[in-house]
Protein backbone atom coordinates (compact mmCIF):
# COMPACT_ATOMS: atom_id res chain seq x y z
CA UNK A 1 0.00 0.00 0.00
CA UNK A 2 2.65 2.00 1.00
CA UNK A 3 4.72 1.25 -1.93
CA UNK A 4 1.99 1.86 -4.38
CA UNK A 5 1.17 5.52 -2.82
CA UNK A 6 4.98 6.22 -3.64
CA UNK A 7 4.54 4.42 -7.19
CA UNK A 8 1.62 6.90 -7.77
CA UNK A 9 3.10 9.89 -6.55
CA UNK A 10 6.41 9.11 -8.09
CA UNK A 11 4.30 8.81 -11.62
CA UNK A 12 2.47 11.82 -10.75
CA UNK A 13 5.84 13.66 -10.22
CA UNK A 14 7.42 11.97 -13.08
CA UNK A 15 4.56 13.52 -15.53
CA UNK A 16 4.88 16.96 -13.67
CA UNK A 17 8.41 16.76 -14.55
CA UNK A 18 7.97 16.33 -18.37
CA UNK A 19 8.92 12.61 -17.68
CA UNK A 20 11.91 11.85 -15.59
CA UNK A 21 12.68 13.09 -12.00
CA UNK A 22 12.98 10.13 -9.36
CA UNK A 23 11.46 11.67 -5.79
CA UNK A 24 15.03 10.79 -3.66
CA UNK A 25 12.88 8.85 -1.11
CA UNK A 26 12.89 5.91 -3.69
CA UNK A 27 16.57 6.10 -4.43
CA UNK A 28 18.33 3.13 -3.56
CA UNK A 29 15.19 1.04 -2.83
CA UNK A 30 15.13 -0.85 -6.40
CA UNK A 31 11.95 0.24 -6.53
CA UNK A 32 12.71 2.81 -9.20
CA UNK A 33 14.95 -0.24 -11.25
CA UNK A 34 12.10 0.28 -14.05
CA UNK A 35 11.76 3.72 -14.47
CA UNK A 36 12.68 6.00 -17.28
CA UNK A 37 15.80 7.49 -16.37
CA UNK A 38 15.74 11.48 -15.34
CA UNK A 39 16.53 13.65 -18.46
CA UNK A 40 20.37 14.96 -17.84
CA UNK A 41 21.57 18.54 -18.82
CA UNK A 42 24.71 19.66 -18.32
CA UNK A 43 25.72 23.06 -18.61
CA UNK A 44 29.41 23.75 -19.77
CA UNK A 45 30.31 27.41 -18.97
CA UNK A 46 28.64 28.87 -15.04
CA UNK A 47 29.11 32.80 -16.23
CA UNK A 48 26.06 34.55 -16.74
CA UNK A 49 24.28 32.70 -19.42
CA UNK A 50 24.93 29.14 -17.91
CA UNK A 51 23.67 30.05 -14.59
CA UNK A 52 20.52 31.89 -15.82
CA UNK A 53 20.28 28.76 -18.07
CA UNK A 54 20.40 26.50 -15.68
CA UNK A 55 17.75 28.47 -13.24
CA UNK A 56 15.51 28.43 -15.80
CA UNK A 57 15.25 24.88 -16.48
CA UNK A 58 15.43 24.44 -12.67
CA UNK A 59 12.24 26.23 -12.53
CA UNK A 60 10.60 24.45 -16.43
CA UNK A 61 10.49 21.31 -14.47
CA UNK A 62 11.89 20.04 -17.70
CA UNK A 63 15.04 17.70 -15.72
CA UNK A 64 15.44 15.43 -12.87
CA UNK A 65 19.47 16.46 -13.77
CA UNK A 66 21.59 19.45 -14.50
CA UNK A 67 25.10 19.47 -14.11
CA UNK A 68 27.20 22.60 -14.22
CA UNK A 69 30.86 22.20 -15.50
CA UNK A 70 33.43 25.33 -15.63
CA UNK A 71 36.82 25.93 -15.91
CA UNK A 72 36.15 27.78 -12.55
CA UNK A 73 35.58 25.42 -10.43
CA UNK A 74 34.76 27.61 -7.10
CA UNK A 75 32.11 29.27 -9.51
CA UNK A 76 30.33 26.13 -10.55
CA UNK A 77 30.09 25.20 -7.26
CA UNK A 78 28.71 28.28 -5.42
CA UNK A 79 26.26 28.40 -8.70
CA UNK A 80 25.11 24.62 -7.67
CA UNK A 81 24.61 26.04 -4.26
CA UNK A 82 22.44 28.56 -4.95
CA UNK A 83 20.42 26.68 -7.21
CA UNK A 84 20.01 23.47 -5.05
CA UNK A 85 18.48 26.21 -2.78
CA UNK A 86 16.05 26.75 -4.60
CA UNK A 87 15.29 23.05 -5.30
CA UNK A 88 12.48 22.73 -2.22
CA UNK A 89 10.71 25.81 -3.50
CA UNK A 90 10.75 24.89 -7.12
CA UNK A 91 11.48 21.26 -8.55
CA UNK A 92 13.46 17.83 -7.25
CA UNK A 93 16.31 17.80 -9.73
CA UNK A 94 19.88 16.94 -8.84
CA UNK A 95 22.06 19.67 -9.37
CA UNK A 96 25.76 19.30 -9.11
CA UNK A 97 28.95 20.84 -10.09
CA UNK A 98 30.83 18.09 -11.81
CA UNK A 99 33.20 17.46 -15.02
CA UNK A 100 33.22 15.93 -18.03
CA UNK A 101 32.68 12.06 -16.95
CA UNK A 102 29.30 13.45 -16.06
CA UNK A 103 28.49 14.29 -19.50
CA UNK A 104 27.85 10.58 -20.08
CA UNK A 105 24.36 9.81 -20.77
CA UNK A 106 23.50 13.41 -20.91
CA UNK A 107 20.42 13.97 -23.16
CA UNK A 108 21.80 18.10 -24.22
CA UNK A 109 24.48 19.53 -23.36
CA UNK A 110 24.87 23.26 -23.26
CA UNK A 111 28.31 25.42 -23.63
CA UNK A 112 28.16 28.65 -22.95
CA UNK A 113 31.87 28.81 -21.45
CA UNK A 114 33.92 31.30 -23.29
CA UNK A 115 34.81 35.21 -23.14
CA UNK A 116 32.02 37.49 -23.50
CA UNK A 117 31.67 40.93 -25.66
CA UNK A 118 33.83 43.20 -24.63
CA UNK A 119 32.18 46.44 -25.05
CA UNK A 120 32.63 48.08 -28.92
CA UNK A 121 33.89 44.87 -29.94
CA UNK A 122 32.19 43.00 -33.18
CA UNK A 123 31.18 39.42 -31.76
CA UNK A 124 33.50 37.75 -34.87
CA UNK A 125 36.29 39.73 -32.94
CA UNK A 126 36.05 37.01 -30.24
CA UNK A 127 36.15 33.94 -32.57
CA UNK A 128 40.08 33.03 -32.09
CA UNK A 129 39.76 33.07 -28.20
CA UNK A 130 36.53 31.13 -28.11
CA UNK A 131 37.66 28.86 -30.89
CA UNK A 132 40.32 27.46 -29.03
CA UNK A 133 38.09 26.65 -25.93
CA UNK A 134 35.91 25.03 -27.76
CA UNK A 135 38.42 22.61 -29.79
CA UNK A 136 39.84 22.30 -25.66
CA UNK A 137 36.23 21.11 -24.42
CA UNK A 138 34.81 19.66 -27.35
CA UNK A 139 36.60 16.39 -27.32
CA UNK A 140 36.30 16.31 -23.49
CA UNK A 141 32.62 16.08 -24.26
CA UNK A 142 32.54 13.21 -27.03
CA UNK A 143 34.63 11.15 -25.13
CA UNK A 144 31.78 10.37 -22.48
CA UNK A 145 28.99 11.36 -24.79
CA UNK A 146 28.40 10.65 -28.48
CA UNK A 147 24.68 10.12 -28.68
CA UNK A 148 23.39 13.17 -27.00
CA UNK A 149 22.97 16.97 -28.67
CA UNK A 150 25.51 19.77 -28.61
CA UNK A 151 23.74 23.42 -28.03
CA UNK A 152 26.33 25.88 -28.44
CA UNK A 153 25.61 29.52 -27.18
CA UNK A 154 28.94 30.71 -27.30
CA UNK A 155 30.06 33.59 -29.85
CA UNK A 156 30.04 33.66 -32.41
CA UNK A 157 27.79 31.20 -32.03
CA UNK A 158 27.82 29.89 -35.77
CA UNK A 159 31.19 29.74 -36.56
CA UNK A 160 31.63 28.14 -33.20
CA UNK A 161 28.99 25.44 -34.10
CA UNK A 162 30.81 24.76 -37.11
CA UNK A 163 34.21 24.06 -35.24
CA UNK A 164 32.40 22.22 -32.65
CA UNK A 165 30.62 19.75 -35.31
CA UNK A 166 33.69 19.46 -36.85
CA UNK A 167 35.44 19.12 -33.41
CA UNK A 168 32.57 16.24 -32.48
CA UNK A 169 32.62 14.37 -35.77
CA UNK A 170 28.64 13.91 -34.87
CA UNK A 171 26.00 14.18 -37.76
CA UNK A 172 25.48 18.09 -38.54
CA UNK A 173 21.73 17.62 -36.97
CA UNK A 174 23.11 17.11 -33.58
CA UNK A 175 25.34 19.99 -32.80
CA UNK A 176 22.95 23.06 -33.05
CA UNK A 177 23.51 26.71 -32.50
CA UNK A 178 21.47 29.01 -30.62
CA UNK A 179 21.44 31.05 -33.74
CA UNK A 180 18.93 33.93 -34.40
CA UNK A 181 16.43 32.44 -31.93
CA UNK A 182 17.83 35.73 -29.78
CA UNK A 183 17.31 37.88 -32.56
CA UNK A 184 14.19 36.65 -34.13
CA UNK A 185 12.78 37.32 -30.17
CA UNK A 186 13.89 40.82 -30.17
CA UNK A 187 12.62 41.76 -33.59
CA UNK A 188 9.34 40.25 -32.48
CA UNK A 189 8.99 41.77 -29.48
CA UNK A 190 9.76 45.51 -31.19
CA UNK A 191 7.53 44.69 -33.92
CA UNK A 192 5.17 44.07 -31.43
CA UNK A 193 5.65 46.81 -29.31
CA UNK A 194 5.11 49.16 -32.47
CA UNK A 195 1.89 47.46 -33.51
CA UNK A 196 -0.17 46.85 -30.10
CA UNK A 197 -0.42 43.44 -30.28
CA UNK A 198 0.85 40.40 -27.89
CA UNK A 199 4.39 39.60 -28.89
CA UNK A 200 3.57 35.86 -29.31
CA UNK A 201 1.09 36.93 -32.37
CA UNK A 202 3.95 38.65 -34.31
CA UNK A 203 5.61 35.97 -36.32
CA UNK A 204 8.86 37.34 -38.21
CA UNK A 205 12.17 35.75 -38.52
CA UNK A 206 15.49 37.16 -38.12
CA UNK A 207 17.71 35.06 -40.39
CA UNK A 208 21.28 34.15 -41.54
CA UNK A 209 24.68 34.85 -38.59
CA UNK A 210 23.64 35.67 -35.06
CA UNK A 211 25.45 39.34 -35.75
CA UNK A 212 25.98 42.07 -37.65
CA UNK A 213 25.07 40.43 -41.31
CA UNK A 214 21.66 39.10 -39.81
CA UNK A 215 18.54 39.24 -42.02
CA UNK A 216 15.21 40.60 -41.49
CA UNK A 217 12.46 38.40 -43.24
CA UNK A 218 10.24 41.33 -43.85
CA UNK A 219 8.53 39.40 -46.50
CA UNK A 220 7.06 36.69 -44.77
CA UNK A 221 6.29 39.12 -41.43
CA UNK A 222 2.53 38.56 -40.09
CA UNK A 223 0.33 39.44 -37.27
CA UNK A 224 -1.63 36.02 -35.78
CA UNK A 225 -1.32 34.63 -40.47
CA UNK A 226 -2.31 38.03 -41.48
CA UNK A 227 0.89 39.24 -43.38
CA UNK A 228 2.53 42.72 -42.18
CA UNK A 229 1.45 44.89 -45.05
CA UNK A 230 -2.10 43.70 -45.30
CA UNK A 231 -2.45 44.28 -41.38
CA UNK A 232 -0.71 47.63 -41.03
CA UNK A 233 -3.38 48.79 -43.97
CA UNK A 234 -6.28 47.09 -42.68
CA UNK A 235 -5.62 48.38 -39.07
CA UNK A 236 -4.13 52.16 -40.08
CA UNK A 237 -0.62 51.73 -38.54
CA UNK A 238 1.61 52.45 -41.38
CA UNK A 239 5.05 51.05 -41.25
CA UNK A 240 7.15 52.83 -43.25
CA UNK A 241 10.60 52.16 -44.93
CA UNK A 242 12.32 54.59 -42.09
CA UNK A 243 10.05 52.57 -39.26
CA UNK A 244 11.47 49.03 -40.66
CA UNK A 245 14.97 50.03 -41.00
CA UNK A 246 14.89 51.44 -37.19
CA UNK A 247 13.22 48.23 -35.93
CA UNK A 248 15.67 46.33 -37.50
CA UNK A 249 18.46 47.93 -36.34
CA UNK A 250 17.48 48.03 -32.93
CA UNK A 251 17.25 43.97 -32.90
CA UNK A 252 20.24 43.70 -34.87
CA UNK A 253 22.46 45.89 -32.37
CA UNK A 254 20.75 45.10 -29.16
CA UNK A 255 23.12 43.17 -27.43
CA UNK A 256 25.70 46.49 -27.81
CA UNK A 257 23.25 48.81 -26.59
CA UNK A 258 22.91 46.31 -23.12
CA UNK A 259 26.38 45.88 -22.94
CA UNK A 260 26.85 49.59 -23.04
CA UNK A 261 24.51 49.21 -20.17
CA UNK A 262 24.87 46.46 -17.48
CA UNK A 263 28.18 44.29 -19.14
CA UNK A 264 26.35 41.35 -20.86
CA UNK A 265 23.03 39.74 -21.74
CA UNK A 266 21.35 36.33 -20.51
CA UNK A 267 17.70 36.46 -19.65
CA UNK A 268 16.66 36.11 -23.32
CA UNK A 269 19.22 34.52 -24.55
CA UNK A 270 18.39 32.02 -21.30
CA UNK A 271 15.16 31.30 -22.55
CA UNK A 272 15.90 30.72 -25.89
CA UNK A 273 18.13 27.81 -25.00
CA UNK A 274 15.35 26.86 -22.49
CA UNK A 275 12.81 26.70 -25.47
CA UNK A 276 15.11 25.18 -27.81
CA UNK A 277 15.93 22.25 -24.80
CA UNK A 278 11.97 21.92 -24.22
CA UNK A 279 11.60 21.11 -27.99
CA UNK A 280 14.39 18.06 -27.75
CA UNK A 281 13.27 16.82 -24.30
CA UNK A 282 9.42 17.21 -25.70
CA UNK A 283 10.27 16.03 -29.11
CA UNK A 284 8.07 18.99 -29.67
CA UNK A 285 8.97 19.41 -33.75
CA UNK A 286 8.56 23.97 -32.86
CA UNK A 287 10.27 25.93 -35.40
CA UNK A 288 13.32 27.87 -34.00
CA UNK A 289 15.77 29.83 -35.97
CA UNK A 290 18.53 27.70 -34.57
CA UNK A 291 22.18 27.94 -36.46
CA UNK A 292 22.66 25.11 -38.46
CA UNK A 293 24.95 23.28 -41.41
CA UNK A 294 22.78 24.97 -44.65
CA UNK A 295 21.39 21.62 -46.78
CA UNK A 296 22.82 23.74 -49.93
CA UNK A 297 19.36 25.82 -50.19
CA UNK A 298 20.12 29.25 -52.04
CA UNK A 299 23.55 27.68 -52.89
CA UNK A 300 24.93 27.93 -49.46
CA UNK A 301 26.81 25.26 -47.88
CA UNK A 302 29.66 23.96 -45.48
CA UNK A 303 28.61 26.80 -43.18
CA UNK A 304 26.58 27.01 -40.03
CA UNK A 305 23.49 30.02 -39.77
CA UNK A 306 20.47 29.98 -38.62
CA UNK A 307 16.94 29.24 -40.40
CA UNK A 308 13.80 28.31 -39.07
CA UNK A 309 14.36 24.79 -38.59
CA UNK A 310 11.80 21.64 -37.24
CA UNK A 311 13.77 20.44 -33.79
CA UNK A 312 13.18 17.30 -31.93
CA UNK A 313 14.24 14.44 -29.95
CA UNK A 314 17.03 13.62 -33.01
CA UNK A 315 18.24 17.68 -32.91
CA UNK A 316 17.95 19.19 -35.84
CA UNK A 317 14.62 17.04 -37.77
CA UNK A 318 14.09 19.45 -40.63
CA UNK A 319 15.53 22.79 -42.30
CA UNK A 320 13.09 25.19 -43.55
CA UNK A 321 13.49 26.52 -47.21
CA UNK A 322 11.90 29.66 -46.65
CA UNK A 323 10.28 31.61 -49.66
CA UNK A 324 12.71 34.57 -49.64
CA UNK A 325 12.33 37.46 -51.98
CA UNK A 326 15.66 38.16 -54.11
CA UNK A 327 16.94 41.12 -51.80
CA UNK A 328 16.50 38.94 -48.66
CA UNK A 329 18.25 35.75 -50.68
CA UNK A 330 21.07 38.34 -51.27
CA UNK A 331 21.10 39.07 -48.10
CA UNK A 332 21.51 35.80 -46.75
CA UNK A 333 24.19 34.94 -49.04
CA UNK A 334 25.94 37.75 -48.23
CA UNK A 335 25.44 36.60 -44.25
CA UNK A 336 26.94 33.32 -45.47
CA UNK A 337 29.77 34.90 -47.45
CA UNK A 338 31.02 36.99 -44.11
CA UNK A 339 30.53 33.44 -41.99
CA UNK A 340 32.67 31.74 -44.66
CA UNK A 341 35.09 34.46 -45.05
CA UNK A 342 35.80 33.93 -41.12
CA UNK A 343 36.15 30.19 -41.18
CA UNK A 344 38.60 30.25 -43.78
CA UNK A 345 40.70 32.88 -42.15
CA UNK A 346 40.23 30.19 -38.98
CA UNK A 347 41.66 27.59 -40.65
CA UNK A 348 44.49 29.89 -41.79
CA UNK A 349 45.24 30.66 -38.69
P1 LIG B 1 30.84 34.77 -18.57
O1 LIG B 1 32.23 35.27 -18.64
O2 LIG B 1 29.92 35.27 -17.52
O3 LIG B 1 30.87 33.16 -18.42
C1 LIG B 1 31.71 32.36 -19.17
C2 LIG B 1 32.09 31.18 -18.30
O4 LIG B 1 32.87 30.28 -19.08
C3 LIG B 1 32.97 31.59 -17.09
O5 LIG B 1 32.35 31.12 -15.89
C4 LIG B 1 34.30 30.93 -17.38
O6 LIG B 1 34.96 30.48 -16.19
C5 LIG B 1 33.88 29.76 -18.25
N1 LIG B 1 34.96 29.23 -19.07
C6 LIG B 1 35.88 29.93 -19.80
N2 LIG B 1 36.69 29.08 -20.43
C7 LIG B 1 36.29 27.83 -20.10
C8 LIG B 1 36.73 26.53 -20.44
N3 LIG B 1 37.79 26.35 -21.25
N4 LIG B 1 36.07 25.47 -19.92
C9 LIG B 1 35.02 25.64 -19.09
N5 LIG B 1 34.55 26.85 -18.74
C10 LIG B 1 35.18 27.92 -19.23
O7 LIG B 1 30.23 34.99 -20.01
P2 LIG B 1 28.67 35.01 -20.38
O8 LIG B 1 28.15 36.38 -20.27
O9 LIG B 1 27.99 33.90 -19.68
O10 LIG B 1 28.76 34.69 -21.95
C11 LIG B 1 29.14 33.41 -22.37
C12 LIG B 1 29.12 33.32 -23.88
O11 LIG B 1 27.77 33.42 -24.33
C13 LIG B 1 29.88 34.46 -24.58
O12 LIG B 1 30.57 33.96 -25.68
C14 LIG B 1 28.76 35.39 -25.03
O13 LIG B 1 29.12 36.18 -26.13
C15 LIG B 1 27.72 34.36 -25.39
N6 LIG B 1 26.36 34.85 -25.56
C16 LIG B 1 25.66 34.29 -26.56
C17 LIG B 1 24.38 34.72 -26.83
C18 LIG B 1 23.63 34.09 -27.97
O14 LIG B 1 22.54 34.52 -28.34
N7 LIG B 1 24.16 33.03 -28.55
C19 LIG B 1 23.81 35.72 -26.05
C20 LIG B 1 24.54 36.25 -24.99
C21 LIG B 1 25.83 35.81 -24.76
Amino acid sequence: MFLSTLLNNREHNRQANGAGAVPWSLQGTGADDQAPRPHRVVVVGAGNVGATFAYALLLSGLVGELVLVDANRERAVGEAMDLNHAVPLSNPVRIWAGDYADCGGADVIVITAGTGQRPGEGRLDLVKRNAAIMRDIVPRITEYNRQGILLMATNPVDVLSYVAWQESGLPPARVIGSGTVLDTARFRYLLAQRLGIDARNVHAHIIGEHGDSEVPVWSMANVTGIGLETYCRRHGCELNAEERERIFDRTRDAAYEIIERKGATYYAVAAGLLRIVESILRNQYSVLAVSSLVPGYYGIEDVYLSLPAVIGRAGVEQILHLPLDPEETQRLCDSAAVLRGVLDELDRS
